[in-house]
This record gives C-alpha cells, structure tokens and sequence, in this order.
C-alpha cells in the first residue's frame, strides 16, 4: 500500500539546532526590521519557511561530489560532469553555468529584450517580471482564470490560456514579442503545474509566429511528477522521459537550481540557437564569469550534477509533494483558506480571505507573515501586493494583484512532519484571534524588488 504522506526516503545523518526565543524577543526583532522577515536574522527564526531556493538538505552524496570539485578556471572536470548531466535530462544543444537563476534571466533579457517589447508567460516569477523591465520589457501574465480562483481544483492551474495568448499575439504584434516563457510550476501563482497538454499547445502558438519559447524551469521535477500523477497517458512514463518531452518542445530554458537541483546555490541557462548562445556567453563572461564555471565554484558544479538527478528520483518525489498536500490537508481542516489543490513546493494562504477586513493597500498578506512570526516564531512570505502592486507607467494607476497570499515553502529534506503540524496548530491560534489584526504601510519602498528591503510600521 502507497501511505497518503509518504515518509522519507531518507534518514538524518547531521543536525543543525533551531530554537523558538521568548515571545518578547520576537516582537523586538519585527520592530528592529521593520516588520519585513526578509530583514530578520536568522537565527531568531525557528521554522523558516520563507523559501525552498537554496535552503534544501544536500546528500551524502552531493557532499562527497563537492571534494572532488575542479578548481580550474576553464575546462574544469566539474563542468563537464556538469554538462553530462545537463545534457542527458535537458537536450539543448547549448548551456552555461550561471550563480542563479536571475542570472541566466538577466542574460536572457540582456540578449533579447529590447524597450517597449512584451515577454507573455502563465505568469512571471518576480526576478524574471523584474529584469524584463529593467531592459525596458513588459512581463505579461497569461494564466488560465482558474488559476486566480483559490478554490478551484482544476489539476493544472498553471496552464495559459491559449487563447488569451493568441489573441494578446495579435494585438501587440509579433514584432514586439522577442521571446514567450512559461514557469513550470507556476511559483507566483501557487506553485501549481503545467499540462503536457497545455505545454505542447503553447509551443505550437510560439513556433507558429516564430516567437522563441523558453521555459522558466526553477520547478520542472516537480511540474513533470504532477504530470505523471494527473495527466492521463503519462501515468507509466519516468519522470526523466516526461521532463525530455516538455524541453523538447522549447528553445532554451533558465533555472534556478535552487529549487530542483537541490543545492545551495546555482542556475542554468540552456540555449539551441548559435547565435543567441554567443551572446549569451559575452554576457556571461562580462557579469558572471567564463562559461565553464559561470559565478559559480567547481565543487558547486558538482553538487549541482548530482542534484539534478536526486531531484528527478520519484521516491523523493512523492515523498516531497506528499510534504505539502499535508500541511495543506491540515491547515483545510482547521478552516484556514488555502489555494487548492497543494502546489508543488509550499502551501499558499489566501490572507486576503483570513483578514477580510485588511483592504489590499494595507498588506493582509503581509499582516499574516508578521503575526506567523509573532505567534510561532515561523517565517512565510508575502507573495500579494507588497511584491507584486506596481504603478502603471502607461494609465499611472496602481495595479494590485488578484490573490493577497501568504507562501509557507518547504525546504526539500530539510524538515519533518511535526514541525508542520506545529506550523498548522500556529496558524491556528492566529485565525481564532483574526479580527483583531491590523494592516500595515510602507516607511521605505524601492522602486524594483520592493518587498526584499521595504519597511513598514503597523496600521
Ligand atoms: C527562484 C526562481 C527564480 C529565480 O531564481 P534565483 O536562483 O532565486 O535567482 C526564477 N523563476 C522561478 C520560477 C523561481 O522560482
């Protein structure tokens, strides 16, 4: 028999302490950062759930695989173990090594974007919405409408809508589209899955009007075992074969190999286009560094390797996306709204329904992610207007998002079952005394990324 939650296919060979400091200390620690966790240290965090970029366990065997890292500045081993890898799961016929993946998004856009031009996706992450305008761009957000209705469980809510995308082709031209993306899972939008269906759809509409397709694969493990889970006719397929399927549809893709390489630090840029694959390496060599390690150590190449096949292993899998239909199953059943079904790599709490009285221009999300902390010494992130509101340079009115949610994301292997039973029973106690919550506004707001320094002051 197949367990609900599958437990881990691993057990723990090295600890690392956390610990929960006296409630006072907290509400020190939230005034000292002006209430953004991004400012907070670490250290007077107990469970850290603000992201599952660089913060998974690495193996035995990735640890062994950093001692053999080459050092040598061009050529080294480690890059072309890096590359063996790469090539057998991806099939591009170029790639090079970037430090993350808003480093492979930065040289995508450099070499592309030009101003005024419009990139259409499901949706963008906020690094790649982010160096898109920084070249001038328009990121443009083409996601199914069920994927903005929290309750819907439609099996792939990340799909685009493909006839928004046509009809968007149309209206703004080819000539202005330089490039179109897809995320895989959809980060921004729950972390929820892309259809093979949908994926082969989108590159039929790309190629069609020539537009080159790259797809944003921070997730993609994950987004192909929802596909061998729910999409029928995929149901015997490896892992492996579905992930060579969807890249084979695409022209180049960038990741971050925070999320499904399972290390610390690293992303990827893949390329089948010569002349783009030029350009990318000037880039690279002007901001990164030379091809054969791009910003990266040779014992990261290494670690990244290995992870990239620990990634794809189903046991780990099922294991991992077992992870958060938990937390969300049991956050459902303390009456705690939360988008549906489970995404690939956190729980999304619709904060705008859990402090219905908090409007948008306060931060609802934000409010929930302070009073996590407070309560249980937990970190999440706001993914609602904070990071995503932003003013129109065309009409010069506010845009605000359609969900306010607040992301818990789950480190891959890092923690166990009961802490995310203490996370539900914490989120818990706040819904019970949610009338009292206030909202928040801003002291200081970047123009770009405002939600990694802003600063608030409680309402
Ligand atoms: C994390 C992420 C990025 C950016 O990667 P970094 O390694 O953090 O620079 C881009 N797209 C998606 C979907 C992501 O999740």
């Amino acid at each position: 028999m197949t367990p609900t939650y599958p437990p881990e296919p691993f057990r723990i060979k090295v600890t690392e302490p956390i610990r929960l400091i006296p409630r006072e200390a907290r509400e020190a620690a939230l005034k000292e950062a002006g209430y953004n966790l991004f400012l907070m240290k670490a250290e007077d965090i107990f469970i850290d759930l603000l992201t599952d970029s660089g913060t998974g366990a690495m193996s035995q065997e990735q640890w062994a695989a950093l001692m053999r890292g080459d050092e040598s500045y061009a050529g080294a081993r480690s890059f072309h173990r890096l590359k063996s890898a790469v090539d057998d799961i991806f099939g591009f016929k170029h790639f090079v090594p970037t430090h993350q993946g808003r480093a492979a998004e930065n040289i995508l856009a450099a070499c592309l974007v030009k101003p005024g031009q419009y990139v259409p996706s499901n949706m963008h992450f906020d690094t790649t919405d982010a160096n898109i305008r920084a070249r001038g761009g328009r990121p443009v957000n083409l996601v199914i409408d069920e994927a903005h209705d929290p309750g819907n469980r439609h099996p792939f809510k990340g799909n685009m809508d493909i006839a928004k995308l046509r009809a968007f082709i149309e209206k703004v031209g080819v000539k202005n589209i330089p490039l179109g993306m897809v995320t895989v899972t959809n980060n921004a939008g729950g972390g929820q899955p892309v259809s093979m269906e949908n994926l082969k759809a989108i590159a039929k509409v790309y190629r069609e009007y020539g537009i080159p397709f790259f797809i944003d694969a921070a997730r993609y493990a994950e987004n192909c075992y929802f596909i061998k889970q729910r999409e029928p006719g995929y149901e015997n397929k490896s892992v492996k074969e579905i992930a060579r399927e969807m890249f084979a549809l695409a022209d180049g893709m960038c990741m971050s190999a925070k999320k499904d390489a399972i290390v610390n630090i690293g992303g990827l840029l893949c390329v089948n286009d010569e002349t783009l694959f030029q350009n990318v390496k000037n880039e690279l060599i002007l901001r990164e560094g030379f091809p054969t390690y791009g910003g990266l150590a040779g014992r990261d190449l290494d670690a990244m390797a290995v992870g990239l096949y620990e990634g794809l292993d189903e046991d780990y899998l099922a294991y991992r996306l077992g992870q958060t239909a938990y937390l969300a199953s049991r956050l459902t059943e303390a009456g705690i709204p939360t988008i549906q079904p489970a995404g690939g790599h956190g729980v999304y709490v619709n904060a705008g329904a859990v402090f219905p009285h908090i409007p948008n221009y306060e931060f609802p999300a934000q409010a929930l992610a302070v009073e996590l902390y407070r309560e249980g010494g937990i970190r999440g992130v706001e993914i609602g207007s904070v990071m995503f509101a932003y003013l129109d340079p065309e009409t010069n009115e506010w845009h605000y998002p359609k969900l306010e949610l607040l992301r818990l994301a789950i480190p891959r292997r890092t923690y166990t079952q009961s802490h995310l039973d203490y996370v539900a029973d914490t989120l818990a106690k706040i819904k019970s005394r949610a009338a009292s919550v206030r909202g928040y506004k801003f002291t200081y707001a970047p123009e770009l990324l405002r939600h990694f320094t802003a600063r608030f002051e409680p309402l």
